[in-house]
């Protein structure tokens, strides 16, 4: 596979499809120099010039350059376009006219491709397909939870309020800086995007912006169609759940600023948490209305999810729950 487009997203799925058995790399694409188009090439990643980049510039630099975006293409299976919002709908032609599959991100519109995609919500959707959007951060979050909530008691409605990052911590022109700024169109467009993964499912979502860079938190109440017998088989269920870690009192993990700290600390590399955060003492029941809190690592929630999205596309595994198994072994992330 290769990866046009080597920002945030896309140097993740890099590194996450290097560390997967049964994938291989062909090479990712940069519009310019950079430390990250540096990083490209120390991890040996073959380095292609992507949409209007100058290959004189990449020379100056001293970086070596394997071909041009079109090369790389013709030399993959399938390609993971993680430009920016928009630009990937622009580039499907390329896609199309080297006929090779391509996974699209949440900043394009769902028409971009055959299918939205969530591994634990609608990973058999996928299989087969030509070209997969993975959800973004937030509709791949509220998705996972959905996807454990659901068949195990029924959802008669599901109200979020997200808390939403400012902006990514290298992107130092965002804001607000000091603020806090309503979504005032109400729903906010999560909730239908929550639709493209589960049709049916009554959700209603509201967001603010807060001056924050490390994660989203997500306020849940779902009204479930029968109750749990106790907070604890929620929280049980949602800890026996791949991409979802837990915390307990005991962890100390207050707030996103301690979930950072852990997650330099477990050294998965560039301090992701790819999984779903969930505080086991934010988890409640009051009869049938569930309420907890979640936090989003926006930069890497999605990165296992493109994984699966291929595996899928391919038929590489037999079902959702063995690819995502093996996506999380090879990242890390698996407790088994
Ligand atoms: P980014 O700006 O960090 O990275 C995009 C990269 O693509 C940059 O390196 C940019 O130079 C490059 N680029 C621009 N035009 C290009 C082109 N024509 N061809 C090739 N490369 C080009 O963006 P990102 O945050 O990684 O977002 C990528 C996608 O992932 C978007 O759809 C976004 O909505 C989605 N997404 C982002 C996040 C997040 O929080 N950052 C989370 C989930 C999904």
């Amino acid at each position: 596979m290769a990866v046009n487009g080597y920002g945030t997203i896309g140097k993740r799925v890099a590194d996450a499809v290097a560390k997967q058995p049964d994938l291989e790399l062909v090479g990712v694409a940069k519009t310019r120099p950079s430390f990250d188009a540096r990083r490209a090439v120390d991890l040996g990643y073959p380095l292609y010039l992507a949409a209007d980049a100058v290959r004189s510039d990449f020379d100056a630099a001293g970086l070596q350059v394997a071909g041009t975006v079109k090369e790389m293409v013709a030399r993959a299976d399938v390609v993971v376009d993680a430009t920016p919002d928009k630009v990937g709908a622009e580039n499907r032609a390329l896609y199309d006219a080297a006929n090779v599959r391509a996974v699209f991100q949440g900043g394009e519109k769902a028409s971009v491709a055959d299918v939205s995609f969530n591994a634990l919500g609608n990973y058999a959707a996928a299989r087969g397909k030509r070209r997969v959007r993975v959800v973004s951060c937030n509709t791949t979050g509220i998705s996972r939870a959905v996807a454990v909530l659901l068949p195990r008691w029924g959802v008669e409605r599901w109200d979020v309020t997200l808390v939403r990052r400012a902006a990514d911590p290298a992107e130092s022109k965002k804001g607000p800086i000091n603020g806090i700024v309503p979504s005032l169109h109400i729903p906010s467009h999560h909730g239908p995007d929550v639709r493209t993964i589960f049709p049916d499912l009554e959700i209603s979502t509201v967001a603010v912006v807060v001056p924050t860079t490390l994660m989203h938190v997500h306020v849940n109440h779902v009204r479930l169609r029968s109750a749990p017998a106790s907070a604890a088989e929620l929280v049980a269920a949602l800890r026996s759940t791949p991409r979802f870690r837990v915390f307990a009192p005991w962890e100390q993990a207050n707030g996103t600023p301690q979930v950072m700290e852990f997650a330099r600390g477990r050294g998965l590399g560039l301090d992701d948490v790819p999984e779903n955060v969930v505080w086991e003492d934010g988890v409640s029941l009051e009869g049938r209305d569930a309420y907890f809190f979640q936090a989003i690592h926006q930069e890497s929630v999605t990165v296992p999810e493109n994984v699966d999205a291929i595996r899928a596309m391919f038929d590489l595994a037999p079902d959702g729950p063995a690819s995502i198994a093996r996506t999380d072994r090879a990242l890390g992330l698996s407790r088994a």
